[in-house]
């Protein structure tokens, strides 16, 4: 593996809840606690979770978009989280994100060609001259024509409105781009043409992408590596072969459950996890997914367990996987067979 682009140590948000005439602090919403991941240049991690289990706040507070209330961030070996504000916008070059609403994240008031020529000056790219060149070469990489670049962005449909924002991300070079929930808001037609312009402009471009989506059969079509949060932690991170084949934390099992099977010989149990996802202000003790875990033991109540490797690049946050406990073991086994035609 090629040295990480970026390194994310004990990235750690939490929101204050405040009340009251004094508008006091009476307690906290933990959303991401205590994260530590990779990514090396080129490659693709996704992260995936339910809604609210800290994602989206993950790849903001990566870019500073939210301020981390502990952690590093290093990107090429500097600390975002420490830069002085003037640095982290100059630094914003570098690492840009694609938000997931493209009806909102575009100003309806100004034409794609303001729109797109905005980081250049911002960034100061170039001269005029090569702005406008960069400008009409982006919009034709992401699909689009020179002629809709004097259009507003209410003239164009919601899969073109997420390549303007592709475009309006790429046009300055960056080295990292995070996609947060990039084709969520689109039809599943036009999810797939996106998702497919992503792939081949990540190739074209050498980029790094860190892709956040709720959706594992999105992840899986695009990631090279996944990373798997629940309630704020990641859980497990693997290679994606080695994720879908052998998913070892009992939350990533019950994720992949859900996937159909394409295989119409194949019929895979379905794990239902009870409950609902409990309130980050107030998660639950020791392993926070125990409310839901069908192997839960007292220990799980009580101590945390740490995200830990089991094989060679796959890291599992559970006690009893740490442990190779049999009847996680047992269920490993009867996954491999349900899978095994399927990648
Ligand atoms: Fe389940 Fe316990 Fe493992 Fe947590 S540590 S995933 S509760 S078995």
């Amino acid at each position: 593996m090629s040295k990480p682009l970026l390194e994310v140590r004990g990235l750690t948000k939490f929101f204050p809840i405040k009340q009251g005439f004094f508008n006091r602090t009476y307690g906290y919403v933990r959303a991401v606690d205590g994260v530590h991941f990779q990514v090396s240049t080129g490659e693709t991690l996704g992260i995936v979770g339910e809604s609210g289990c800290g994602k989206s706040t993950t790849g903001r507070s990566i870019i500073r978009l939210i301020e981390p209330t502990a952690g590093e961030v290093l990107f090429e070996g500097k600390d975002l989280v420490k830069l002085p504000n003037e640095v982290m916008r100059r630094m914003r070059k570098d690492i840009q994100i694609i938000f997931q609403d493209p009806y909102a994240s575009l100003n309806p008031r100004k034409t794609i060609r303001q729109i797109l020529l905005e980081p250049l000056h911002v960034h100061q790219v170039g001269t005029k001259a090569e702005r406008i060149q960069n400008i009409e070469e982006m919009i034709e990489i992401v699909g689009l024509k020179k002629e809709h670049l004097d259009r507003y962005p209410h003239d164009f449909s919601g899969g073109q409105r997420q390549r303007i924002g592709i475009a309006r991300a790429l046009i300055v070079k960056p080295k990292l781009i995070i996609a947060d929930e990039a084709v969520s808001a689109l039809d599943v037609s036009i999810q797939a043409q996106i998702l497919n312009l992503l792939k081949d402009l990540k190739k074209k471009l050498n980029l790094t992408v860190i892709f956040i989506s709720h959706d594992l059969s999105v992840i899986k079509h695009t990631c090279d590596r996944v990373a798997v949060m629940y309630l704020g932690k990641i859980v497990e991170i693997a290679d994606k072969q080695e994720l879908f084949r052998n998913p070892c934390h009992p939350y990533t099992k019950a994720l992949l459950s859900a996937l159909p099977v394409a295989d119409p010989l194949v019929k895979r149990a379905r794990i239902i996890l009870k409950g609902d996802l409990p309130s980050p202000t107030n998660p639950p003790s020791g392993c926070s997914f125990h409310t839901r875990c069908e192997y839960a033991k007292d220990i799980c109540k009580s101590i945390a367990p740490t995200l830990t490797e089991i094989y060679a690049g796959q890291l599992v946050s559970c006690h009893f996987v740490q442990e190779g406990n049999d009847h996680i073991a047992l269920h490993e086994d009867t996954w491999r067979k349900e899978v095994k035609h399927e990648l």
